[in-house]
């Protein structure tokens, strides 16, 4: 294998995982595949594009990415197409609607001898998704691909929406429930997570160790942690409730609540206020407020903890519970959304509804040394079956393969 990047990925990910996505891409070799998204940084979607591209390339796909330039007007339109979409109840104003089309005809100009040429151009998200219009000549197939939850969209902004994406030839979502009924093919790809960033990378054990005593966190005593945004669906009131239920039972233990963002977030402000509440100042309850780059420390957190909460009450996926199998930690998660695709109850953690119910199975697993390891190396085998971005990149070939070989319910690899 002559290819530094898919040889990196060979030894976590599996020879047999990279060896697949070579058999997949044969047939695709030469062809020109475009990404269009709105920024190069920042973000879950320029991260999956940022391994993505070299992947892709690697392959012998001639991969590209663009990314669409608009105006701070453009992007307050877009910000509110993306709450509405998740369901809130917003006015977009026909001005606004104006500049969002206006800048896609502008970027559509400038993109235009690129993408009509393109055998394939995969449009992620809403803002880039009005470029379509302004391609008479185009070669190649299009694809929408949504990396957002529109299974409650707010009506008025979809019907604006919908008649741009229904050109599409096919469209993807993350989740079967957050798919609308659109006029072509639609396909579903689940978020993945990088195993070579900086955030799920193996650490040294020095490493880790000098995180937790930054943090004062004591390595000889059992750790819980929850890493999510101060936000009231991923309840830490009721993770700090579980660990004071949990604590007589096992002498020694701490929690860290790991977040951040909440300076700029008033709301996240708010819960911030009522989780150091909840936690009294108790010397065992770490509350830290992360910056955006702390993807290390968040590893090493990790990797430190004996079980790993994730005690949503609504989640889209829930990438935190990924990233922590993929560190062989069990998790204990609320029984929602994604989280359920990824702890499969009693084999890579729990599902729980409730405060009492976390504890309950704290109490248990933390007693139950061997049960963790069993139930965090299959947690780490899931993870490598389903949610690595290897995975991705075979279903987007897989989609490519099918669209391009106009194989709708069959592909053929020989
Ligand atoms: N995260 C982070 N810093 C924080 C909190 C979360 O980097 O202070 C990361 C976390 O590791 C994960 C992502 O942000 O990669 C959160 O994704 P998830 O799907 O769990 O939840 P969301 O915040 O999108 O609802």
């Amino acid at each position: 294998m002559n290819s530094p990047l898919l040889q990196q990925y060979a030894a976590v990910a599996g020879a047999d995982v990279v060896r697949q996505l070579q058999l997949l891409a044969k047939p695709l070799r030469g062809m020109q595949v475009v990404h269009v998204n709105s920024t190069r940084r920042g973000g879950g979607v320029a991260e999956i594009l940022e391994k993505l591209i070299p992947l892709m390339s690697e392959l012998g796909i001639d991969a590209r990415w663009e990314v669409i330039e608009g105006s701070p007007e453009f992007y307050e339109c877009t910000k509110l197409f993306h709450n509405a979409l998740q369901g809130q109840n917003v006015a977009v104003g026909d001005k606004l609607l104006r500049e969002y089309e206006r800048v896609n005809e502008i970027n559509a100009m400038r993109l235009r001898p690129d993408l009509e040429q393109a055998d394939v151009v995969i449009i992620h998200d809403p803002q880039p998704a009005a470029m379509l219009r302004h391609m008479p000549k185009r070669k190649g197939k299009w694809i929408w691909r949504c990396h957002i939850d529109v299974s409650h969209p707010h009506r008025p902004v979809w019907r604006y929406l919908r008649p741009l994406v229904a050109d599409y030839d096919a469209s993807v979502f993350s989740l079967a429930d957050f798919v609308q009924h659109l006029p072509h093919p639609v396909y579903l790809i689940p978020p993945s997570i990088d195993p070579l960033s900086e955030k799920n990378v193996e650490l040294a054990d020095s490493e880790i160790d000098a995180v937790c005593e930054r943090f004062g966190i004591d390595r000889s005593r059992p750790l819980l942690l929850q890493v999510s945004r101060y936000d009231r669906f991923k309840d830490p009131v009721g993770v700090v409730e579980a660990f004071r239920l949990t604590r007589p039972f096992v002498p020694g233990l701490q929690l860290v609540l790991a977040g951040g963002g909440a300076a700029d977030d008033p709301e996240g402000e708010a819960v911030l206020r009522e989780v150091h509440a909840a936690a009294n100042g108790d010397p065992d309850v770490h509350v830290l407020l992360l910056p955006a780059d702390a993807n290390r420390v968040i590893n090493a957190l990790q990797r430190a903890a004996d079980v790993v909460l994730q005690k949503s009450l609504k989640e889209g996926f829930g990438l935190t519970v990924t990233e922590a199998l993929w560190k062989s930690k069990p998790v204990i998660g609320g029984d929602t959304g994604g989280i359920r695709l990824q702890v499969v109850n009693h084999q890579t953690g729990f599902l729980v509804s409730s405060p009492e119910g976390a504890a309950l199975r704290l109490r248990h697993l933390l007693h139950a040394r061997e049960q963790r390891m069993r139930m965090g190396a299959m947690g780490r085998e899931h993870v490598r079956q389903h949610f690595l971005n290897t995975r991705q990149l075979r279903e987007y070939l897989t989609l490519i393969v099918a669209l391009v070989g106009r194989m709708t319910d069959r592909i053929e690899l020989v």
